[in-house]
């Protein structure tokens, strides 16, 4: 793979981001870091939507001019992701001026090639969505999601010809059956296409807060044709920046699972008109839910990501969130099950493995463990089989099962040091090589699954390869160092519990 160019969706700012919002972040910055990690020129980002109406109105409820609503967001968006350690590339605000000129841009070819058209759009417009809607979506005359009674609007509209793109798209999908991923998802799309498209109005009158249509001043384009365009915008589409021919297209976008229309009807369409490469792939997540509610602030049914973050560092709730959740399922948040993983991943586990190693290697050899003369035990043919499954489940953004292969390893480490028993055998000088060489292994095993853990917990796997004495500097480490004896000889470092159990201590 020459190049990685991956995108989340971009949040409307009219409030705080919460666990929900911070699943995608998190898993996208996971597979970020791990085509960083297997030395892919990567290119991550992420950003903000402001030119929704909920956005405006809530700038105007608080008295502020929804710029400077805006910018504060911003603020605190930014600050939510540098706490959770995601490490996104470039961060784009649909206010910008950049965003600005490669929305024009789109929109000026796509009518170039015929298929923008006046008309006059007559029907439901539901607000909290930002989206017009059908009687046919509606349930008991409300919208399903909000339920709250749409508008009815009555405005000229331009319309762009998506009916047009029925057959391309599903030419599309049958060419590339990993399109769209997980496969339910794929499914719904493909029979929503054949369903038949109608065509989408694409501008809203009468408006101020939006980017105006560049051959109808009285028009805004509407919020989510112009949220799309900025995974292009971002590249500097429109300006003939060379970011856009150097990373577009898009090697997948981010999603969850309720905007997968948008993504992959609408924007492959306007792609199409346009005369643009498709994105590589879209994969639409679930959700996660709180209590079998969807975070909502009215439900009170919102959990706070930097409450876990700031108890415990960010790295425990991204490896709950990975472990816990097959990818492109819906899961459901609990503080109980948070706390249980922790104690049995983290503090009884990985944890504690990390401080017997660094103990026993200190006790018994002064915290020096050369390369054994001896040939490589069974630790190294589970190392190898776990980084092979690693890869395979990374590759599909099975990030599940990726997390449990490198957990494969973990265990095997522990059942290894419970079997041999190098505390036993330490009593007898003569045992010296054999408890040498059994403790490099265990070490061996702990760098090896630390750098598989590198992309789901940036900051403690680093701590462990500090730890077991391979460390390196900044962002150093690659996948190719996952390799059996690849490190040379070691030196420990013995240093204070890295995760504290939660609750009452359990004697050992
Ligand atoms: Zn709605």
């Amino acid at each position: 793979m020459s190049k990685f160019f991956i995108t989340t969706a971009i949040d409307y700012v009219n409030s705080r981001p919460h666990l929900g919002t911070a699943y995608e972040k998190i898993t996208a910055d996971v597979i970020a870091r791990y085509m960083r990690l297997a030395g892919v020129p990567t290119h991550f980002l992420m950003g903000n939507d402001e030119h929704s109406l909920n956005v405006f109105r809530r700038a105007t409820e608080q008295g502020l001019d929804p710029k400077a609503y805006c910018d504060q967001m911003e603020r605190e968006f930014r600050e939510v992701w540098q706490r959770l350690d995601v490490s996104f590339d470039d961060f784009i605000r649909t206010t910008e001026e950049r965003h600005r000129v490669g929305v024009t841009a789109l929109v000026e070819r796509i009518r170039a090639a015929g298929d923008i058209y006046e008309g006059h759009y007559e029907g439901w417009y539901c607000n909290s969505c930002e989206a017009f809607k059908q009687e046919k979506d509606l349930v008991d005359g409300l919208c399903p999601v909000h339920r709250t009674k749409p508008d009815w609007i009555t405005e000229k509209n331009h319309f762009f010809r998506l009916s047009k793109y029925q057959q391309p798209l599903l030419d599309h999908y049958a060419q590339h059956p990993a399109f769209l991923q997980p496969d339910v998802r794929r499914n719904e799309i493909l029979n929503v296409i054949q369903g038949g498209l109608d065509d989408i109005s694409i501008s809203r009158a009468g408006q101020a807060w939006g980017i105006p249509l560049p051959f109808d001043a009285q028009s805004v384009v509407y919020v989510w044709f112009d949220a799309l365009i900025n995974y292009i915008s971002a590249l500097g589409f429109g300006a003939g920046d060379e970011a856009f021919d150097r990373w577009w297209p898009a090697s997948l976008h981010v999603i969850g699972k309720d905007i997968t229309r948008f993504h992959c009807v609408i924007w492959p369409a306007m792609l199409m008109s346009a005369g643009l490469d498709l994105p590589e792939r879209v994969f639409g997540h679930g959700f996660v839910y709180f209590k079998g509610e969807k975070m909502s602030k009215s439900l009170g049914t919102i959990v706070d990501p930097l409450d876990a973050a700031s108890k415990f560092g960010p790295d425990p709730l991204r490896l709950f969130l990975l472990r816990e959740f097959a990818y492109g399922q819906d899961g459901d948040f609990s503080w109980e099950r948070f706390e249980d993983r922790y104690n049995s991943d983290l503090a009884n586990n990985l944890g504690n493995l990390v401080s017997r190693i660094a103990t026993m290697a200190e006790k018994y050899c002064g915290g020096r463990l050369p390369v054994p003369a001896a040939e490589p035990g069974r630790l190294a043919h589970v190392a190898a089989a776990a980084v092979a499954s690693y890869r395979a489940a990374m590759d599909a953004f099975a990030l599940q099962d990726a997390m449990a292969a490198a957990y494969s390893l973990v265990d095997a480490a522990n059942l290894f040091i419970t079997e041999t028993e190098p505390w036993k055998l330490a009593k007898d000088e003569t045992n010296a090589a054999r408890v040498a060489q059994i403790l490099y292994e265990v070490a061996e095993a702990l760098r090896i699954a630390a750098i598989l853990l590198l992309p789901a917990m940036p900051a403690s796997a680093a701590e462990i390869l500090r730890r077991v004495g391979a460390p390196k500097p900044g962002a150093g480490h690659r996948l190719g160092d996952a390799v059996w004896n690849a490190a040379g000889g070691r030196v420990t470092l013995k240093a204070d519990a890295m995760w504290p159990r939660i609750g009452e201590a359990k004697k050992k």
